[in-house]
């Protein structure tokens, strides 16, 4: 496949005002709180009619792109990608074994984001680290909580990473990530030795982070995963580990 730059020529009026905010963005010439040119002016300017404008602007809104405040005009605003979490858990949940699949997502944006969480981390980073750290701790013993303290441990080295792009992505997956944090929780919990596990690991990875030993901390993060995975294949294991059923022909 080619890769071409957008012409703008056989474009509909919608998608010509949408590709106008985003070209404006890219180069620069646009940042947050930016007021676009009244409505009368932008129509002759990108060659659409003033409804087809209103409509594409509504659909930027929606969005959180823009803001349109009446009497003012419209205003360009970043949108929050909290928002997008229940976007992308419409489009995921159509697909089979979506939660395992996060989990490749997941492994792949956080091998990197400790990385450059080791180089860029700072003090705030490390403290923020050793709350969650014992939260991990104060909540071992209770899955919902412990699964949520995981999480936040967890989303507080990608945010430590400094990488506004690895951040919005972690983001958008995230309430899916949560659950699959809870979903693993509550299935590994009855398996023996995870509790030492979690605190000790966990621990481990925060001392790398905090030492700046990005080698250690990937390897240690990769564990991390597949002990994980271990862990909950054993718990798969105890589900049948029901007492004899007499069977009676
Ligand atoms: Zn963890």
């Amino acid at each position: 496949m080619d890769i071409k730059r957008e012409v703008t020529e056989n474009c509909s009026g919608h998608d010509r005002v949408v590709k106008f905010l985003r070209d404006q963005l890219l180069s620069g010439s646009l940042k947050a709180g930016d007021s676009l040119l009244p409505e009368r002016e932008l129509s002759l300017k990108l060659g659409v009619s003033r409804p087809v404008l209103r409509e594409a602007l509504r659909a930027l809104a929606m969005i959180g792109a823009v803001e349109i405040r009446h009497g003012i005009g419209t205003v360009v605003t970043k949108p929050d990608v909290s928002l997008f979490g229940e976007f992308f858990t419409f489009v995921l949940a159509h697909q089979p074994n979506v939660v395992d699949d996060v989990m490749q997502a997941r492994i792949a944006i956080e091998r990197q984001a400790i990385r450059l969480a080791c180089s860029r981390g700072t003090q705030s980073d490390y403290d923020r680290l050793a709350d969650c750290l014992r939260e991990i701790s104060d909540t071992i013993h209770a899955p919902e909580a412990g699964g949520r303290a995981d999480y936040r441990f967890h989303e507080t080295i990608v945010s430590a990473s400094g990488s506004p792009t690895l951040i919005s992505i972690y983001q958008s997956i995230s309430l899916l990530m949560q659950r699959s944090h809870l979903d693993r929780r509550e299935q590994i919990i009855q398996v023996e030795g995870i509790e030492a596990f979690l605190i000790d690991h966990h621990r481990a990875i925060f001392a790398a982070i905090v030492e700046r030993d990005e080698d250690q901390a990937d390897e240690l993060l990769s564990r991390h995963f597949e002990i994980g995975a271990d862990f909950r294949r054993r718990a798969t294991i105890r589900m049948f580990d029901f007492p004899a059923v007499t069977h009676r022909p």
